[in-house]
């Protein structure tokens, strides 16, 4: 027999970012771009012993702040892990999403094939802001109005 007790769980239900106050919800597709530094300070700190610190940013600020001491790099995957398709064309459509803009027709068909996937129902329920963001690429770079 096993006994339940009651537990609360607190989770991230709004980010604002300490930069320029950009506020976000987890529904929001920049919510998972935030930046959470928390830090105890040790011995020696210039904040001072045993004192902790954080902040949250926006990737915007971040990457202000960081400027050009920001080290970038390309996803790399060891030969023998398998992605799933389903990454595969995330990734692949990822940075056409942040670019914002459909600029060719091999974009155009990576963002098509993106939206195909994420039209079965399993993916929309996961991750509705980046098909309805993936849709509004389509419908402009084709000239479409959703009107
Ligand atoms: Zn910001």
């Amino acid at each position: 027999m096993k006994h339940f007790k009651e537990i609360t769980v607190k989770e991230v239900s709004l980010l604002i970012c300490d930069g320029c106050s950009e506020k976000v919800e987890p529904s929001d597709y920049t919510f998972h771009e935030f930046i959470s530094v928390s830090h105890s300070c040790g011995y020696g700190s210039i904040h001072g012993d045993g004192k902790q610190f954080s902040i949250d940013l926006c990737q915007q600020c971040f990457a202000d702040m960081c400027d050009d001491s920001l080290t970038i790099t390309e996803p790399t995957y060891e030969d023998d892990e398998e992605l799933d398709e389903n990454t595969m064309s995330r990734l692949a459509a990822r940075n056409i999403l942040l670019a914002k803009k459909i600029t060719n027709k091999e974009e155009e068909a990576i963002v098509l094939k993106r939206v195909n996937m994420l039209w079965d129902a399993q993916h929309i329920s996961a991750e509705p802001n980046e098909l309805y963001q993936l849709m509004d690429l389509v419908f402009a770079y084709q000239g479409i109005s959703r009107d």
